[in-house]
């Protein structure tokens, strides 16, 4: 199948000021020569792969000059869709780089769909499913933590495992076949039984593993959702308010923000936070009264963290005794504001209250106490399985749904065989759970899936 020549903006990660026009496809060269004009007086087609231009962009009617550009010139099938690539880099923003787009697209390029560069690498064989699964992630990876999870995936650390425990299965299943093509020898069944039994747990433990993995990726993905709690007037918004202005607020396109309390999202020492201010916008009445006792019990629910907001120039109420109680079990940090006004709090009682939970105390009017706060987050975060745990995690939902049906389907393959269940029955459980493997690596897909999945990804990747 001969595929045409595509062409997209692309702004690199992390790099504001230069916006990449990238070609992609057969023509690929010969396009860009039509707008291009090299300080040598070279045509790209000559070039060798692998090199950088410095040039011009000229509009061809006119002859003007566009735009200076660096030009990379990369031939296929050594490039990220295996096709020839072009890339010009500009330097003049996002309003001269639509020019350039523009040129390229009236010298014969067609403007690339979402996610057609990646794409193509997939179709080309260049990368496998869950790899191009990660690069989408890694388009909205709003966090260097989050970004690492989505390079390690990229890698194919996740396709390896799974490539692996697809190939064990599959042994098993050359067992079975065997077995089944000699059924008169009772000793071959016995084998055959311990033989699947032994690695089929061995892959449910694998399975499991990774499935744990999965809740610490969403979070990385998602951000740790972090639900600032407290009487009205404690200083929940100013704390919320600090948080953001110390660190870098995070873009993020994440649906389901609720407007009726405040979100914002932070990066806290390299921790993703989702930060949820309760009381959000007017301060007059409480979280129960303000969102209701349903729905503020869910967000309460929903939180990884929670941060319980005291007055240290105020007495100690039974609201705050309430607020202790309803996030018992949970993880939490109490925080004693206002400390720059004189002492009213019963502060023995609010270690008493407190227990193992974290106690930091803040002047956030004085802009005290915040870095001990920051630093009391990053370690309770560390301090989990997060960092020590298994460096592949899964952090995308369909990944995570098909591991779960994959885990059924091993469970169900172990309990038949340990019940003695005809050997050949046994079998469509792990032929199933070999299928579902596949999926997400994206051996046994259709069509309509990888499109699907495809037009999720941003312009230009
Ligand atoms: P919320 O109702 O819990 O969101 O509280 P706010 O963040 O809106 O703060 C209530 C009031 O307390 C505001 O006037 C803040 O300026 C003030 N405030 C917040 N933190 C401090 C602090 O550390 N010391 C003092 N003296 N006032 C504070
Ligand atoms: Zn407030």
């Amino acid at each position: 199948m001969e595929l045409d020549t595509i062409a997209a903006i692309s702004t690199p990660m992390g790099e504001g000021a230069i916006a990449i026009v990238r070609l992609s496809g057969p023509q690929a060269f010969e396009i860009a020569d039509v707008v291009f004009k090299s300080k040598s007086g070279k045509k790209l087609v000559e070039m060798s792969s692998h090199t950088i231009h410095y040039g011009h962009i000229i509009d061809p009617k006119t002859n003007e000059v566009a735009e200076e550009v660096m030009v990379s010139v990369m031939k296929g099938p050594k490039t990220f869709t295996r096709e020839d690539v072009v890339e010009l880099n500009c330097h003049g923003g996002l309003v001269s780089v639509n020019r350039v787009l523009q040129l390229v697209l009236n010298a014969g390029a067609r403007l690339a769909e979402p996610g057609e560069f990646t794409k193509r690498a997939f179709l080309n064989g260049r990368i496998d499913l869950s790899q191009a699964e990660a690069v989408m992630d890694l388009i909205r990876a709003k966090t260097d933590k989050a970004m690492n999870v989505a390079l390690n995936q990229m890698e194919g650390r996740l396709s390896k495992l799974i490539r692996s425990l697809r190939q064990e299965i599959l042994e098993v299943l050359a067992h079975v076949e065997v077995n089944i093509d000699y059924p008169e020898y009772d000793d071959v069944e016995e084998m055959t039984t311990k033989i699947l039994l032994e690695k089929s747990k061995m892959v449910q433990r694998e399975i499991e593993k990774l499935l744990t993995t999965s809740q610490q990726g969403k979070i990385l993905r998602e951000g740790l959702s972090t639900v600032i709690i407290g009487r009205p007037n404690v200083g929940k918004s100013s704390l919320l308010n600090a948080l953001v202005q110390e660190n870098k607020a995070i873009v993020t396109d994440i649906p389901g923000t609720t407007r009726d309390v405040i979100e914002e999202y932070v990066n806290v020492r390299g921790v993703p936070l989702r930060l949820v201010d309760t009381a959000g916008i007017r301060e007059t009445e409480d979280i129960v009264e303000r969102i209701g006792v349903e729905r503020s019990r869910k967000v309460l629910k929903e939180a990884d963290l929670i941060l319980l907001v005291l007055n240290y120039a105020d007495e100690l109420t039974k609201e705050d005794e309430k607020l202790f109680e309803a996030v018992a079990g949970m993880d939490v940090i109490v925080i004693i504001n206002k400390t720059d006004l004189p002492e009213k709090i019963n502060l023995s009682r609010v270690k008493e209250l407190a227990k193992h939970h974290r106690l930091v105390t803040t002047s956030l009017l004085e802009e005290k106490g915040v870095d001990e706060l920051e630093e009391s987050i990053a370690s309770l975060f560390f301090e989990g399985t997060i960092e020590a745990g298994d460096p592949t995690y899964v952090s995308n939902s369909r990944h995570i749904a098909l591991l779960n049906q994959a885990k059924q389907a091993i469970d169900d393959a172990i309990e038949a065989a340990e019940l003695g269940t005809p050997i050949d029955i046994v079998q469509i459980d792990l032929t199933r759970t070999w299928d579902l493997l596949g999926e997400i690596i994206g051996d046994s897909v259709q069509d309509s899936l990888i499109n699907q999945l495809f037009s999720q990804f941003c312009l230009g990747k």
